[in-house]
């Protein structure tokens, strides 16, 4: 027998021949004291929230199904689904009732289910707010994903459904729910470089299979500025910190692209803040990735890219001849902004992203289609 593998018997009889007081015995007690003081036992977690999930496609299945795992606040109780078979496989692993699986006819009887108390629309932009409206009449807090909708009309009617319901509406800016991007807002507003001259934004990636829905106008609303585009807008707003005042477009779509009948493919977009702020912005369906968020001051410039990941977001800032990149905790966006949402309902408090953001986005989106349509700049 190999010295090896003596030792290894030795320990192993020794394991299993022993009780545990003979092995802290034999340990050093200050290892011991060591190895408990490393393990965190988390507490115990508050009140979880039931929620509802409309939609069981690829951001609900590889994003937010899984994020549950990881929220303090909400826990998944049922599905909508016009899929049975998909939902009741889901059932199985996410451990929601059968009895809590429907689908888009009978998904006002929601209003009956006392174990849900949110519902996350994970539908087409297109469907956003009837599945929304109908959510708010069935008494449930709504949160929906972006865009909020396809008009700022639709938008309003979502608004005001939730006022006449007295329930909570919120859209899903994830961004807003993340450390990278709030550090960045931090730094922006802060004044730490110097006052801000201009924001550059660009969002985009390449687009595939013409027949999916984000290239159907009545399901998607538009091309590349509602899907991603509306990421630098939003970003453009946050960091700012105000409301842009005027706006400039031009769009570009390639001819007899089969992808590209309905929606649009390239858009570039000028805002002007009334602090004389400028933004320049891109979103497109055609060019390789981009993600980058820059905002540049007279003393100084942070830059986030990736700016939208769901993980791996990187900061950077220059200043004082130096560039130091931001060490900060990557946390599971869909969680965060799960938990806020949970947390403003149970103590009645206002989303840091309710309809009016969605409203506001959706107000601006209408407007730089008009701007590069009309070729002109357009007042807000
Ligand atoms: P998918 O196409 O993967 O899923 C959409 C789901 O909606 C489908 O699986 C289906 O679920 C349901 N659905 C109902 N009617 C239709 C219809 N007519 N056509 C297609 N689907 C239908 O889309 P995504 O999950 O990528 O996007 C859903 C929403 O989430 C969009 O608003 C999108 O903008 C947003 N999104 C947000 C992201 C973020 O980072 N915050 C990232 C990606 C998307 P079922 O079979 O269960 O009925």
């Amino acid at each position: 027998m190999s010295k090896i593998a003596g030792e290894e018997i030795t320990r192993r009889r020794f394991m299993t021949g022993v009780g545990k007081g003979a092995v802290a015995a034999a340990v050093p007690a200050s290892l011991l004291k060591r190895t408990s003081a490393d393990v965190v036992v988390p507490e115990p977690p508050g009140k979880k929230l039931g929620w509802a999930v409309v939609g069981l496609g690829s951001l609900a299945i590889n994003q937010i199904l899984p994020a549950f795992a990881k929220c303090e606040k909400a826990r998944v109780v049922a599905f909508v689904s016009g899929h049975p078979d998909k939902a009741h496989k889901l059932a199985l692993r996410y451990g929601v009732a059968a009895k809590n699986i429907y689908n888009y006819q009978n998904y006002d009887s929601i209003k009956d289910n006392p174990e849900v108390d949110v519902i996350y629309i994970v539908l087409p932009n297109g469907m956003h707010a009837e599945y929304t409206v109908r959510g708010l009449q069935a008494g449930k807090h709504v949160l929906t994903e972006k865009p909020m909708a396809n008009s700022p009309a639709d938008c309003q009617q979502m608004i005001d459904a939730a006022h006449k319901a007295g329930r909570k509406l919120m859209v899903a800016y994830r961004c807003r729910y993340e450390p990278f991007n709030r550090e960045a807002i931090r730094l922006a507003r802060s004044g730490e470089l110097g006052p801000v001259q201009m924001i550059l934004a660009d969002a985009g990636f390449k687009i595939g299979d013409p027949t999916q829905w984000r290239l159907n106008k009545q399901l998607a609303g538009g091309g590349s500025l509602m899907d991603i585009g509306i990421y630098a807008l939003n970003a453009s707003r946050y960091l700012s910190g105000e409301e842009p005042s005027e706006v400039n477009a031009m769009i570009y779509t390639t001819p007899g692209d089969p992808r590209f009948k309905e929606v649009e493919e390239h858009v570039t977009f000028q805002l002007r803040f009334p602090s004389g702020v400028l933004a320049n912005c891109s979103s497109s369906y055609g060019y390789f990735h981009q993600s980058q968020f820059r905002v540049c001051g007279t003393e100084g410039r942070l830059q986030l890219d990736p700016a939208t990941w769901y993980t791996g977001l990187r900061l950077w800032v220059e200043r004082d001849n130096a560039i130091e990149e931001r060490q900060l905790p990557n946390v599971d966006h869909f969680a965060s902004e799960m938990d806020h949402m949970s947390g403003c309902v149970l103590d009645n408090k206002e989303p840091l992203t309710p309809g009016e953001e969605g409203w506001r986005d959706l107000k601006i989106i209408t407007a730089i289609y008009e701007a590069a349509q009309q070729g002109k700049t357009i007042k807000l």
